[in-house]
C-alpha cells in the first residue's frame, strides 16, 4: 500500500462556508475495485472531489458485511491515480488513525461513535479535519459537547453532521432533524452538513433533502451513491443509483446560485 500518498490540492481546511457548499458522494462501503471504477468517474464528470467510502463498517448485525479494512484503501489509492477524488472515511477505532491518516482526507466520526470521548480526543491531537455525526439519540447540547472534545487543540476543520434521529415514527429509517442541524449551526458557528441517506433511509426522497439543506443554508450534504443499490452490500436502499444522483444536481446548484454559493 503505498502510504506516502500527497494530498492533492483541494484541502477541506479551506473550506469557505459562506460561498461553498460541500457536496459528497460515494457508496456506503467500498466493496471492490469495479465498484470504485463504477463511480469514480461519475463523480468525477459530475464535479465532485470528495467520496464517501466505508473502509471499516459498524454494523447492528455482526453477521453484515463489516468493510474490507486496508484492502479498500489499496483499492482507493488505484482509483486516485486515474481520478481527482479525496476519500472521507469512517474511524471506528483509534488504532486505525495511523492507518487512515495518509489516504483521507477528514475522518468521519460516525453516529455509534460520536459518543467515545477517548477516541474524540486521539483525533484531536491531529491535524486531519474531521467530520462529526450526531448520534441518533443526542440531544443538540450532548453533539456540541462531543464537539469540544475535537476542538481542544485540534488543528483541523470540524464539520457538524445531521444523520437523523430515533422518534416513535416509523415509515422512515430515522427521522431526519434540520432544526437541530440549524440550531447547532447558530449556536457554534461551524459548517453542518446533512447525511440525508441515513435521515430517511429511502432513496427516494434524499433529492429533496439535499435541496432542502441547501435552501436552509447548511454546509453541504454527504449522499450514499451506488452503482447497483439493490446488490450494495451496505445500506442499498438509501443510495441513489450514479444516473439519480447526477440528476439532483442542477437543482442543487440553481438553489446555492441563490446564495452566490457553488458545490466544492
Ligand atoms: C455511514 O455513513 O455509512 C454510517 C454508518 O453512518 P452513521 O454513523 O450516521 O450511522
Ligand atoms: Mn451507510
Amino acid at each position: 500500500m503505498n502510504t506516502n500518498n500527497t494530498v492533492p490540492s483541494l484541502d477541506l481546511r479551506n473550506f469557505q462556508p459562506k460561498s461553498q457548499f460541500l457536496l459528497i458522494g460515494g457508496p456506503c462501503s467500498i466493496e471492490s475495485k469495479e465498484q470504485m471504477q463504477e463511480v469514480a468517474p461519475i463523480l468525477t464528470q459530475s464535479g465532485v472531489s470528495f467520496m464517501r467510502g466505508g473502509v471499516w463498517k459498524l454494523r447492528t448485525n455482526p453477521d453484515s458485511f463489516q468493510g474490507l479494512g486496508v484492502e479498500a484503501l489499496t483499492i482507493f489509492n488505484k482509483i486516485q491515480t486515474q481520478y481527482p477524488l479525496q476519500l472521507i472515511s469512517e474511524i471506528t477505532d483509534p488504532r486505525q488513525i495511523d492507518i487512515l491518516l495518509p489516504h483521507i482526507a477528514a475522518f468521519q466520526v460516525g453516529a455509534r461513535n460520536m459518543y467515545n470521548y477517548d477516541l474524540l480526543k486521539e483525533l484531536a491531537k491531529t491535524d486531519k479535519p474531521v467530520i462529526l455525526k450526531r448520534a441518533f439519540s443526542a440531544t443538540v447540547d450532548e453533539w456540541l459537547k462531543a464537539a469540544e472534545y475535537l476542538k481542544k487543540g485540534h488543528q483541523g476543520e470540524l464539520f457538524l453532521c445531521e444523520r437523523g434521529i430515533r422518534t416513535f415514527e416509523t415509515s422512515s429509517r430515522y427521522t431526519f432533524d434540520i432544526n437541530s442541524a440549524l440550531i447547532a449551526k447558530q449556536r457554534t458557528q461551524l459548517p453542518v452538513l446533512i447525511d440525508p441517506s441515513h435521515g430517511v433511509g429511502l432513496r427516494e426522497y434524499v433529492p429533496s433533502l439535499v435541496w432542502a439543506a441547501a435552501a436552509a443554508g447548511l454546509d453541504g450534504a454527504i449522499v450514499e451513491t451506488h452503482p447497483n443499490p439493490e446488490c450494495a452490500l451496505s445500506d442499498g436502499r438509501q443510495s441513489l443509483d450514479l444516473q439519480q444522483f447526477q440528476s439532483l444536481l442542477p437543482k442543487l446548484d440553481a438553489i446555492l446560485k441563490l446564495d452566490e454559493r457553488s458545490r466544492l
